[in-house]
């Protein structure tokens, strides 16, 4: 079968990462969340209070951040390594939150992790998520697919996976840093976020976790069939 690639973008906190998961699992592809790319690099540069708006200081330290996915146990959970350390955990809490957008607007560290991105899917058979794998990574992906959620919703469901992993934050912080992240990747110079022409757009507001999986593998499977098609007629 010919492999494609998924790019799935849209807006935090949107269930982008759930679905394309769920997706990768049934295509039986690799999944690269590329938001926990942006986060590790985030983490590091806290953890060694970079300043970011000095750009030799932010490149020294992007030479040092080696970030891995490394897959857990039977639980199919690929966790997020930085420079060895399971960071998983804490790449999600607020503290990073609060700094990610402001870090992923630097133009050094989008160079370097969109290079980074481009060679995980050289060989295709993907799923990526993000906010500018349809765009920048790979702007010839079969498949785009651009998320979006009501904000209240898209608040909610952040809460809820907080709370799961034992971070009580009020519901107003969390909308608010939606807002801040939505304004800050929209309006950015470098790649911001944008839906693709050629993207299929889902609002997934009221719609279950399993329909917006059915969804996209449906359409995965139509660009899989086509890819077979251009091959088979040797357009491919
Ligand atoms: O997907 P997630 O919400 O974890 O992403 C965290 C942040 O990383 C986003 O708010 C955005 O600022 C940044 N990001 C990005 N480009 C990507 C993925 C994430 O700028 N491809």
């Amino acid at each position: 079968m010919p492999k494609i690639i998924v790019a799935i973008d849209g807006y935090s906190s949107c269930g982008k990462s759930t679905t394309a998961k769920l997706v990768a699992r049934q295509l039986n592809y690799p999944y690269i969340d590329t938001g926990a790319m942006y986060r590790a690099v985030t983490l590091f540069f806290v953890q060694n209070h970079i300043t970011l708006t000095n750009p030799r200081e932010v490149d020294q330290a992007l030479s040092q951040v080696q970030i891995t996915f490394r897959r857990q146990g039977e639980l199919g959970r690929n966790d997020t390594y930085l420079n060895g350390l399971n960071v998983e955990d804490e790449i999600r809490k607020m503290y990073v939150s609060e700094k990610v957008s402001e870090v992923s607007a630097i133009a050094s560290v989008r160079h370097e992790l969109v290079a980074q991105q481009q060679r995980m899917g050289r060989s295709k058979g993907i799923v990526m998520d993000g906010r500018d794998i349809g765009t920048v990574v790979f702007p010839q992906a079969e498949l785009k697919i651009f998320m979006t959620a009501d904000p209240i919703i898209r608040a909610q469901r952040r809460q809820t996976e907080l709370l799961a992993k034992g971070e009580l934050i009020g519901l107003q912080e969390i909308a608010d840093n939606l807002r801040m992240r939505d304004h800050i990747d929209t309006t950015r110079a470098e790649s911001p976020l944008r839906q693709a022409s050629d993207a299929v757009f889902i609002d997934n507001s009221l719609m279950t976790l399993d329909e917006q999986v059915e969804l996209v593998v449906r359409l995965a499977d139509e660009q899989i069939g086509l890819s077979l098609r251009k091959r088979e007629t040797g357009l491919l």
